[in-house]
């Protein structure tokens, strides 16, 4: 007899790659639109607002963000 989590257990796995705000780091934020690769996400704990890119595999090793718009709001940068 085979219990479900050990079956569970021979799924095949894919990669994922969890991010963070980029302000507070922390995770899970609201999801709130979507336009082609990109996601459009909000902090649940600060309010910050970010983008998500969805990578391809080959991708993951050279990912460099884009800049900012301008008119994006500034952050406070390190943890002073
Ligand atoms: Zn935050």
């Amino acid at each position: 007899m085979t219990r479900p989590d050990e079956l569970n257990d021979q799924l095949p796995v894919v990669p994922f790659c969890p991010f963070r705000c980029p302000r507070c780091a922390a995770s899970k934020p609201f999801t709130y639109g979507q336009k082609g690769r990109i996601r459009y996400h909000r902090c649940q704990e600060c309010g910050t607002r970010f983008r998500s890119l969805e990578l391809r595999r080959d991708q993951l090793q050279t990912f460099d963000p884009p800049p900012r718009a301008p008119h994006s709001a500034p952050l406070k940068h390190g943890n002073a």
